[in-house]
């Protein structure tokens, strides 16, 4: 797609999540809040549904995954223990000039010629500011207009800008440099940033009444710490078994230096996130002799017990990318980026991004990590409590070992280490801790965004066409594609005529019948027509409409069938009443 033709569908996609109750800007009436949004009464029921599709295909209809629904203020040592606090920040810089603020890592990189000047001098008042200032000349643009920034610069703060003489400040040092792929200027005006430097994303508050040190609380930046910090509890009043996984959906905050693209990068959001406990690979070692790794066309359909971390790792890709087919998002919106060496955090051992094709670009949506015991063994250091499990099946194993064979068992995993620094007393105790049955399980984490799915599913739901009305008339028809699984309002319920109390008692009588197990819409004013394409914008799948002949008045033929109108195919087809629910709930469960 053309960058006019992205910024133009994004334009419009705004404008209808507006118009049309879906999203609106945080406290509007006041000029609104960047990077907060408000769900409106079809937004809200989307993201609902969203929420319910990952409820069950996470949690409900697996047996080896339990729910968790944490408070949103932990106690800071969590974010201590999990490095949130020391390493939780984006680089920051801001335009010398203007001040706006950028996210280091995310300028466009520019090349060209910086203009550099060393300071400026006033005839009049003889101030003489002296520090380095540039601005990056462009195609096409002119060297008066980097002096002209340069002077703007200069006379902040040291010239009275009122009377116009900051225009004759005499520039010093002026020297050119030809700069290519810089992230060092301001993309809109050219003008020199600051050095990037760390910004910390946790928003902080204080509990209690007094506001000091002492009380320092941070709004949690992502759901999974707490997963971590209850792990214990959930083992222990559940009866859960490795391998098993920990599911909670919550708002998260992030104090973001540049919240944009809509709902995309807000500064609180909402979190669908996954902890899948998974033993160790020595684990599975000692218990089948091997362990499956992943190669290419392996069988990820059903899990083996003597599966490793790289299996386990790929069959969340899988059942994510599952997941996402079930709503709507096939492989033709969706992509992968498997984060190079390089890029991985240095407790990940692999991360993949399910990406997916917004109108501004393909971007992250979720992504799948695996994170070693990286976590768990933090929040055991930290907090001073074991955190390991107790595998009775692998104390079993390892006691039918000879000492011969668990001597070569701690060889073989001291050299097949993944840190060189780890000693050889360090795996000779960690294989000891396993062969009695203790270790602390690894963890692959599936961690998606309620919001950005929203933005995913409103984005590959939008269409136009061109349709011909009933008069003849060509006309563009606005219809959001919506899954019917997602769909705001699953049905929409439309009299023929509002002043004929035949069909309205019907009609009502049919909304009343399917309300207990689908959200139903009534709507009897204006043009069948007309009502029709307000459902297309809602997304709504199906319209039913209620007639004379539903109510016999062209006969006993039809009498107590409804037509059932499709939105994507706008066919119409006459179905009986009793039969209404059950095909509804098809499509839509
Ligand atoms: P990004 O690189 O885009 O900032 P991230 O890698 O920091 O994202 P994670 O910490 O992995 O994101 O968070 C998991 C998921 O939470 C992301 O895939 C995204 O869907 C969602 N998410 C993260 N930050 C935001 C945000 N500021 N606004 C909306 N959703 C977000």
């Amino acid at each position: 797609m053309a960058k006019d033709e992205q910024n133009n569908r994004m334009e419009k996609l705004v404008s209808l999540c507006k118009r049309r109750g879906f999203i609106f800007q945080s406290s509007e009436i006041y000029g609104g809040i960047n990077g907060f949004w408000d769900y409106g009464p079809l937004g809200a029921e989307l993201k609902r549904n969203l929420r319910d599709t990952w409820w069950k295909a996470v949690i409900r209809q697996r047996d080896d995954v339990v729910a968790l629904d944490a408070s949103i203020i932990l106690h800071p040592a969590v974010w201590k223990a999990s490095g949130h606090v020391d390493t939780f920040s984006d680089p920051m810089s801001d335009c010398l000039l203007t001040k706006s603020r950028f996210r280091s890592d995310q300028i466009e990189p520019q090349s060209g010629t910086a203009v550099w000047f060393s300071g400026a001098r006033s005839a009049t008042t003889g101030h003489a500011p002296e520090r380095p200032f540039a601005v990056l000349l462009r195609k096409n643009e002119n060297i008066e207009q980097a002096r002209r920034l340069a002077r703007e610069y200069y006379a902040e703060g040291s010239v009275d800008k009122t009377t116009g003489d900051w225009m004759n400040l005499e520039l010093l040092g002026e020297r050119q440099e030809e700069v290519v792929n810089s992230t060092r200027f301001n993309p809109s005006n050219g003008g020199l940033l600051t050095e990037p430097r760390p910004f910390n994303l946790m928003l902080k508050t204080h509990t209690g009444p007094v506001e000091s040190d002492d009380n320092v609380a941070y709004l949690r930046p992502e759901t999974a710490q707490a997963i971590f910090a209850q792990f214990k509890n959930v083992v222990d009043s559940t009866r859960v078994k490795v391998p098993f996984g920990i599911a909670q959906i919550g708002k998260a905050f992030r104090n973001e230096i540049t919240p944009r693209n809509f709902i995309f990068r807000s500064r609180e959001f909402e979190q669908m996130e996954l902890e899948f406990f998974i033993r160790p690979d020595e684990a599975i070692e000692l218990l089948y002799g091997n362990v499956t790794r992943w190669e290419e066309g392996a069988d990820l359909s059903s899990p083996q017990p003597n599966w490793g971390w790289e299996m386990w790792h790929r069959y969340w890709v899988a059942e994510r990318t599952a997941y996402y087919a079930g709503i709507g998002l096939g492989p033709d919106v969706l992509d992968y980026y498997w984060q190079q060496p390089e890029d991985l955090a240095h407790y990940a051992r692999a991360t993949v991004d399910i990406l997916f094709k917004f109108p501004f670009g393909t971007e992250e949506l979720e992504g799948i990590a695996a994170r070693g015991d990286f976590d768990l063994r933090q929040h055991q250091k930290h907090s001073g409590k074991p955190l390991e499990v107790f595998d009775e099946e692998l104390k079993a194993a390892a006691s039918a070992l000879s000492e011969d064979q668990r001597q070569a068992f701690i060889q073989k995993t001291f050299e097949n280490r993944s840190k060189p620094e780890t000693t050889e007393a360090e795996i000779s105790a960690y294989c000891h801790n396993l062969f009695k049955g203790n270790y602390l399980p690894h963890v692959i984490e599936p961690s998606a965004g309620l919001d950005r799915l929203a933005l995913a599913i409103l984005s590959a739901a939008y269409d136009e066409e061109v349709v011909t009305s009933d008069g003849g008339k060509s006309e563009t028809r606005t219809v959001m594609r919506f899954h019917p699984r997602v769909a705001p309002i699953k049905c929409a319920v439309l009299p023929l005529l509002k002043n004929k109390p035949a069909l309205v008692e019907k009609a009502r009588e049919i909304v009343q019948s399917l309300r207990s197990q689908m959200n139903v819409f009534y709507d009897e004013s204006g043009a069948i027509g007309r009502r029709y394409r307000r459902q297309d914008e809602a997304g709504t799948p199906f319209c039913v409409t209620v007639d004379f002949d539903t109510i016999g008045e062209n006969g006993p033929e039809n009498e107590g069938t409804v037509t059932l109108r499709h939105r994507d195919s706008m066919t119409q087809e006459r179905i009986p009443i009793t039969a209404l629910k059950a095909r509804l709930l098809e499509a839509t469960l």
